[in-house]
């Protein structure tokens, strides 16, 4: 099938990233297409999960703590428009190791931009959370504001309503472009042709399979085991009314209440294995139970030997350090590569539409040095959580 349309933007990629971008380029009046070869929002992508937690707590990154604020402000004015409640305030609590700088750091950076929080005694996290076991905590810092995105449902919504307003969109895989200087037209699996003025590639951890050369050692993708827990029947302790979401940044833990029903969220936040998101195996491991059992066992006692009552297996796309990549593809002038979420880009979908959007108005804006491909290395130091 070929196709003599000709678009502004082609977006490839309908994950959190692509969704928001496709969706701001049409708000500033952009003819916009958006392919995804899966769908946006499936079970392989990263943004696929049922839920992904909105924090601005980011150490000393301030880039990202104020990207989180502006962010959560576009999340809820889309979610008012659409009327779907898909943010839950469930409120976010870093738990504090003696000695752990980066709470503190958080707290400093939220104190700086006004961000409201609170600091607790272990007597206060005692009273306010008996459910949490509080082995090796010293302190904690909640964002009450904070909360959790339907991801998957978030995502769509997105999507939906990208479509809604004008983009095109079709299901089908993107190829490899080839070539260099100025990109004239993509194909896809599927045989059709596709001509447009600019091409954003928003493939998530697809992205060093569909650029081999330059970003197979820059993208790292790691296998994530995530697992929910189901509470005994009528016991209240676990839902958001009582429990907020926590972050145990020490164990490289975290946790989220049950929420709509799906059970209690446990993740280790630790690099797992490389992962093929195509074809990698996505039934758990037994080592990820029991490493979530502990956790649990730690964290949430009572729930020690609560029931499995959904199990996923997703990945991260991981750059050396963690922060995100848009930029140009070095070979063609009109390409942009946006990816390197690293495990925590969900939130910040709507700041990366923008970001993505402003540049390809071409109002000279700078390229963040941080998000740049120059600034990717190879050897994975992550800094940026
Ligand atoms: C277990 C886990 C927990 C996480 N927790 C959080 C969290 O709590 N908070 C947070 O903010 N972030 C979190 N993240 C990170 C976040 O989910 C990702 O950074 C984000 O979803 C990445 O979105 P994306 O659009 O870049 O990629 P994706 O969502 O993977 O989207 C890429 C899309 O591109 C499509 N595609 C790929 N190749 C092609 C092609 N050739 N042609 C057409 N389409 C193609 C795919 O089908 C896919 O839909 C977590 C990630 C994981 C795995």
């Amino acid at each position: 099938m070929g196709d003599d349309s000709t678009y502004d933007v082609a977006v490839i990629g309908a994950g959190v990233f692509g969704a928001w971008t496709a969706y701001q380029l049409e708000r500033s009046s952009k003819r916009v297409i958006l392919i995804d070869a899966y769908g946006s929002g499936n079970s392989r992508s990263s943004s696929g999960d049922e839920s992904r937690i909105i924090r601005m707590g980011y150490g000393a990154d301030e880039i990202y703590t104020r990207s989180a604020l502006r962010s959560l402000q576009l999340w809820q004015e889309l979610f008012t428009r659409v009327d779907q409640p898909l943010f839950h305030q469930t409120g976010v609590l870093w738990l504090a190791q003696k000695g752990d700088p980066y709470p503190v750091k958080t707290a400093e950076t939220l104190r700086k931009l006004d961000v409201p929080f609170d600091s607790l005694t272990v007597a206060e996290i005692r009273r306010r959370y008996p459910q949490i076991g509080l082995e090796r905590i010293s302190w904690a810092l909640l964002e009450p504001e904070s909360g959790v995105l339907m991801a998957r449902r978030a995502v769509q919504t997105v999507t939906r309503e990208a479509i809604r307003n004008g983009v095109e969109y079709f299901q089908d895989a993107v190829k490899t472009p080839e070539g260099s200087g100025s990109l004239n037209e993509i194909t896809t699996a599927g045989g059709r042709r596709i001509s447009a003025g600019n091409y954003v590639f928003a493939c998530g951890p697809w992205l060093p399979k569909v650029f081999p050369d330059l970003l197979a050692d820059r993208i790292q993708t790691t296998r994530q085991e995530v697992f929910y827990f189901g509470a005994p029947a009528g016991n209240r302790s676990f839902l958001a009314t009582e429990l907020p979401t926590w972050i145990d940044f020490k164990d490289e833990a975290y946790g989220l209440p049950d929420l709509e029903g799906r059970g209690v969220k446990i993740a280790i936040d630790r690099h797992g294995p490389a992962f093929d998101p195509d074809a990698g195996n996505r039934v758990v491991s037994d080592e990820g139970l029991t490493e979530a059992r502990q956790c649990l066992a730690r964290r949430l006692p009572a729930l020690k030997y609560a029931p499995v009552i959904e199990a996923r297996v997703c990945q991260y796309e991981n750059t050396a350090n963690g922060d995100f990549l848009i930029d140009r593809h070095p070979r063609f002038d009109n390409v942009w590569l946006v990816g390197g979420g690293s495990g925590h880009g969900f939130k910040h979908g709507p700041v990366v539409g923008e970001y993505v959007a402003t540049r390809i108005a071409g109002n000279n804006e700078e390229i963040e040095p941080r998000f740049s491909l120059e600034s990717k290395a190879s050897e994975q130091k992550r800094a940026v959580f």
